[in-house]
């Protein structure tokens, strides 16, 4: 993996280019190009084996002038303030693109959860939110699932947050069901990925039945998308998670692996060895399909490897798997991309209907949740292509130029420029 710019300059480039489109006024840049609010704190953990460690957390919120922030958490080693930075400010964009009230944030904790218990992440995870509890709050700032954390994390925090302030499940989203979670926000943001793509193909005339896929990444975004392709008469034909991946050219059986995974096996030791190839993570990226999902971790795409993608079609379920260097060579060679605050927007999505839900005291049902959920992403992708096309732009430059467009003018009239 070569980064050649960190992600929240990267972020940032992507900003001017949308920025110059809409002849953004000078002062406006410094407002929305740096956050609001950072905040570092430390989260002290008593490990099973008696020691004590202590992690590092952020908590950063971006952009709130279009409503309270919002964003997911995020546990992994390359956590640090740059990432939460780069992240917060996609949701800002992402978030006023879908035309959702809410400003971005996005939180991370510096820590490798794969190697620690469930009493050691409870705790890491009810110090973490004490820590930020100061700046959370259900019309200020509301915490979702990202990498590594789950509905189960979230109802830790939840606990963390209401003993503190009162039974508060609104302050947090993707929650289990029985604490006031939506039927369908688990899938949302993987179900809201092919439904982009399904409104892209449209768009393009593309027929996604003869179209290949391979998808990089195998947890909630990856594996619910792949379900749904498979549903939708749609070939995978490869799949992988941190361990690694498998690639068959007669297509995978995503449902038994998906299964096989949520059981807790890898992706690679789940597939007989008999029915696929076995490939790294790098080689996947380049492997020969149609179209093409990270759905795992920032800058997979970037210069040393964008120009040996074979795929035809990148749809961004993961946020900045692409570097600006890279995202210059796709548009080059034709490669049509779905940006990442127009293709995972599904899961911010699906966390305004479960907001709205808990601050309504009301309960949605899935068919109805799923409806809503397609008519929003196909409503934002026709917007974002029409912008595009009648531009000649890309779909990024569209989706940030649409994006930062609504910030400026609620920026302008809450008096903040
Ligand atoms: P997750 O933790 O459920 O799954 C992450 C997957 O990526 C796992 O299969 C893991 O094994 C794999 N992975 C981790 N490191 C890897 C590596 N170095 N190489 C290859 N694979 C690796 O996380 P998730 O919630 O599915 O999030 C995935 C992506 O989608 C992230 O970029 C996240 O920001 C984005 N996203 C998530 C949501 C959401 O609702 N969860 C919403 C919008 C965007």
């Amino acid at each position: 993996m070569v980064a050649e710019v960190s992600p929240a300059e990267a972020v940032n480039q992507f900003f001017d280019d949308a920025a110059e489109i809409i002849r953004l006024k000078d002062e406006f840049h410094e407002v929305l190009k740096t956050s609001y609010r950072e905040i570092s704190v430390q989260v002290p953990v008593r490990m099973d084996d008696g020691s004590e460690r202590v992690f590092r957390g952020y908590r950063v919120q971006h952009n709130g002038a279009r409503g309270p922030y919002k964003g997911g958490v995020r546990y992994h080693p390359q956590a640090d303030l740059n990432e939460v930075r780069a992240l917060a400010a996609l949701m800002t964009w992402k978030c006023a693109l879908l035309d959702l009230p809410f400003g971005g944030a996005k939180g991370g904790v510096m820590v490798d959860p794969l190697v620690m218990s469930q009493r050691e992440l409870e705790s890491l995870t009810r110090r973490y939110t004490l820590g930020i509890s100061y700046v959370l709050g259900v019309n200020r700032d509301v915490p979702a699932p990202d990498v590594n954390t789950n509905a189960q994390t979230m109802a830790w925090i939840m606990d963390a947050y209401s003993s503190r302030y009162g039974y508060t499940p609104a302050i947090v989203t993707g929650k289990p069901i029985d604490l006031g979670g939506a039927p369908g926000r688990e899938q949302a943001t993987g179900r809201g990925v092919v439904y982009a793509l399904q409104e892209a193909a449209e768009h393009w005339g593309l027929d996604l039945s003869t179209m290949r896929v391979a998808i990089q990444g195998f947890g909630n975004v990856g594996s619910w998308a792949a379900r749904d392709l498979a549903a939708a008469g749609v070939p995978v034909v490869a799949v992988s998670d941190v361990h690694g991946g498998v690639f068959s050219d007669r297509g995978l059986d995503v449902i038994e692996l998906a299964d096989a995974v949520a059981s807790g096996r890898s992706v690679p030791d789940a597939v007989d060895q008999r029915h696929a190839d076995r490939v790294t993570n790098e080689e996947l990226v380049e492997c020969d399909c149609d179209v093409l999902i990270p759905a795992a971790l920032g800058d997979v795409f970037h210069a040393g490897n964008a120009d040996r993608v074979r795929a035809s079609v990148v749809v961004e379920a993961a946020n900045h798997p692409t570097t600006p260097e890279a995202d210059r060579i796709f548009t080059e060679r034709g490669v049509k991309v779905i940006p990442d605050i127009l293709a995972n927007a599904g899961g911010v999505t699906g966390s305004y209907f479960e907001w709205a839900q808990n601050i309504q005291q009301f309960r949605w049902k899935e068919e109805r949740f799923n409806e809503e959920l397609r008519e929003r992403m196909s409503t934002a992708f026709r917007r974002t292509a029409l912008f595009a096309d009648d531009r000649g732009v890309t779909l990024r430059r569209a989706g940030f130029a649409l994006g930062i467009e609504a910030v400026a003018r609620a920026a302008r009239l809450r008096g903040y420029v």
